[in-house]
């Protein structure tokens, strides 16, 4: 299985916990960025040839702020570039009310097949203090002109004074919504980002009590018939993505865009987190990559086991063998011990037992060499 990820860059304002690279100012020049991204996937359509990619992702950013007959332009090239299979899982990321009914028909007719909407949270306060310009009622609007499309919502946990009360009844907004994903990520103060003085100065919630949170979380989405099938993503079942069970399957991917990131051929690459660097290396006809690594065989290993034991389905032994040539009970036996408790180990899988699916992190580096 392989996936194409294409990264849009544009947003109307600065969320005050952002990390990614989104750019506000840059939203007049989506055209020159759109021209790039099609160049782009030109280039690398020779060298992918052999490949058939299942899953088309497109993030950002607000990729539902863009013209949406530029997303119909990339989602052409794609398929002018790239084998893409009939039957391909094709997401795009949007938030609320930043489209129409008009663009919803587009979104249709060019085979979006799966929406992924930034809720965060279901408080107009907190949105407004998180910077983002959108309300409950946005949210729920945008559900509504998404009705009967297979619909995912992001929230977030760990937000200021957030009690577990609020993270439910956000979870019920987004079931009012009728999304039948919902990824429900711990907001982390990333240095140099405005909530980081807030985290600084103790006014969000410590580890503990995200920890807390998270399980209050996690089991009401169980009541709500959502299966935990990765750390923080849950499910009604047959609609986990696709796109990002790739990743955790160690599946390759190839990115397009600014800071868009790539794993091919054991090799991980990513581009320019730069707007203008981008557009200049593109058009001198170079990729705008920034770094590039090749796995050694140990890395590899390890990848392997960290991502599946993010999953539900846990670490399968013998796809672990076959693809890395390792031996798992033998090369890992001292981790398998010091985590017994923690661990559910039979002759054919490894999984991180329900309880302990939270702290997965520090669990998986006992199995770093
Ligand atoms: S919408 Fe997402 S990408 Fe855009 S500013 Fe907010 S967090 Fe960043």
């Amino acid at each position: 299985m392989a996936g194409i990820y294409v990264h849009i860059p544009f947003c109307l304002q600065k969320c005050t916990y952002c990390d990614f690279a989104s750019f506000p100012k840059e939203i007049g020049r989506q055209e020159s960025y759109f021209a790039c991204l099609y160049r782009e996937m030109k280039g690398r359509g020779e060298q992918l040839k052999d490949y058939t990619f299942d899953t088309v992702y497109f993030g950002g950013g607000t990729p539902s702020l863009a013209n949406p007959e530029y997303i119909a332009g990339a989602l052409r090239q794609i398929r002018k570039c790239f084998s893409l299979r009939g039957e391909a899982e094709i997401t795009l990321e949007v938030n609320p009310a930043t489209i129409d009914k008009k663009k919803v028909e587009i979104y249709k007719e060019i085979g979006i097949n799966r929406y992924s909407i930034g809720l965060q949270t279901g408080y107009d306060e907190e949105q407004k203090r998180l910077n983002r310009p959108h309300t409950a009622k946005d949210f729920l609007v945008t559900c509504n002109l998404l009705k009967g499309e297979n619909k995912s919502a992001d929230i977030l946990i760990g937000l200021h004074d957030q009690t577990k009360e609020q993270l439910l009844k956000t979870i019920d907004l987004a079931l009012a919504g009728e999304v039948n994903h919902i990824s429900m990520y711990a907001l982390t103060p990333e240095v140099g980002t405005p909530i980081y003085s807030d985290y600084l100065n103790g006014l969000l919630p410590d580890s503990d009590e995200v920890a807390d949170l998270y399980d209050a979380g996690r089991k009401y989405l169980k009541e709500k018939g959502f299966h935990r099938y990765e750390v923080s993503n849950f499910a009604k079942k047959g609609f986990e993505s696709r796109h990002n069970l790739n990743y955790w399957k160690r599946g390759e991917y190839i990115g397009f865009g600014v800071a868009a990131s790539s794993f091919i051929g054991e090799r991980r690459f990513t581009n320019t987190f730069k707007f203008d660097e981008y557009i200049n290396a593109v058009i001198l006809n170079k990729f705008p990559e920034i770094s590039s690594d090749e796995i050694s065989e140990e890395d590899k290993k390890f990848e392997f086991i960290m991502l599946a034991l993010r999953t539900e389905d846990g670490l399968n032994v013998n796809e672990f063998n076959v693809k890395t040539g390792g031996d798992f009970f033998r090369d890992y036996a001292e981790a398998l011990k010091a985590r017994a408790n923690v661990l559910d180990v039979s002759p054919y899988s490894v999984k991180i037992k329900e309880d302990y699916m939270y702290v997965q992190n520090e669990i998986i580096l006992s199995f770093m060499k």
